[in-house]
């Protein structure tokens, strides 16, 4: 993945960075594992390109969803930015929560 970046600064991660951080490492295991049982998109916006290689959070990213897989769907990037800016298509069951909102 794409962690080497030098210039990337965390924007609004505070105080519980450590929890966050086991969390990443959780979902970086478990990403992959999702996506080899769900390999096709499941949003399929107008722009989707049938192959899903990120996992859309259906209930946001609070501590008790982000691992919860139930509440995820494998979408594809495109997907993924359309339903970003698109938070009422297909009548918002798609719509997910800001990356950085959760972190109270
Ligand atoms: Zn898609």
């Amino acid at each position: 993945m794409g962690n080497t970046k030098p210039v990337e600064q965390p924007k609004s991660i505070n105080k519980e960075g450590e929890k966050m951080k086991d969390i990443k490492a959780e979902l970086k295991k478990k990403y992959p594992l999702f996506l080899k049982k769900n390999p096709f998109c499941n949003i399929e916006s107008p722009v989707c390109t049938k192959v899903a290689t990120c996992v859309n959070h259906t209930r946001g990213r609070g501590r008790d969803e982000i691992l919860n897989e139930d509440t995820w769907e494998s979408s594809c990037v495109p997907c993924n930015q359309f339903i970003e800016s698109h938070p009422d298509w297909n009548g918002g069951q798609h719509k997910i929560s800001p990356h950085t909102k959760q972190t109270k």
